[in-house]
């Protein structure tokens, strides 16, 4: 198999979401429950990680973006498991000939510590991506929104590498 330029694709995710007081709130970060944290708003469970790397494949594969595939307006989505749409969007992108090389995450947060729960979390989004997915957390040193704990930004960039074209309709040898 002998790739072109054009047979590799990158793309890049960003997500933010902010805490909430509301105790139905649970915090989700790449489908792992933080107890005894604070949730963050959002029409899904804003599992931030989850959001960012499904933004990255759609933007590698050429496929849009999560808002337009799950948009905030549409009642289906409310509360939904953020894991699930980013299998979705797994789907979308294998079915459009892509296999995902690997998605690298930076989380910008000033809690929760993400260290203890890393392996956890890096597990979780590699079974659904299919992919190896690393997840770095890092804090803000008290600079700005993020700095001050109001929320929890992320950051993920995903390589993609042409299995098939669309029109050749199977893996190349
Ligand atoms: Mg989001």
């Amino acid at each position: 198999m002998t790739l072109s330029a054009a047979d590799v694709r990158v793309g890049q995710g960003f997500d933010i979401h902010r805490f909430t007081d509301d105790p139905e709130r649970r915090l989700v970060l790449a489908g792992i429950e933080f107890p005894d944290e604070r949730g963050l708003e959002g029409h899904s469970d804003a599992d931030a990680i989850a959001h960012a790397c499904s933004d990255a494949l759609l933007g590698a594969a050429g496929l849009g973006d999560i808002g337009m595939h799950f948009p905030d307006t549409a009642p289906e989505w409310a509360g939904a498991d953020s894991m699930t749409l980013l299998a979705h969007v797994v789907t979308l992108v294998a079915a459009d000939g892509w296999v995902t090389s690997n998605i690298d995450c930076a989380v910008v947060c000033e809690r929760p510590k993400l260290a203890p729960r890393r392996d956890e979390m890096q597990a979780a989004m590699t079974a659904v991506v299919g992919a190896p997915v690393t997840i770095k957390g890092n804090r803000a040193e008290r600079l700005g929104a993020i700095g001050r704990a109001e929320g929890i930004a992320c950051f993920a960039t995903a390589l993609l590498v042409r299995e098939r074209s669309a029109d050749d309709g199977g893996e190349r040898s």
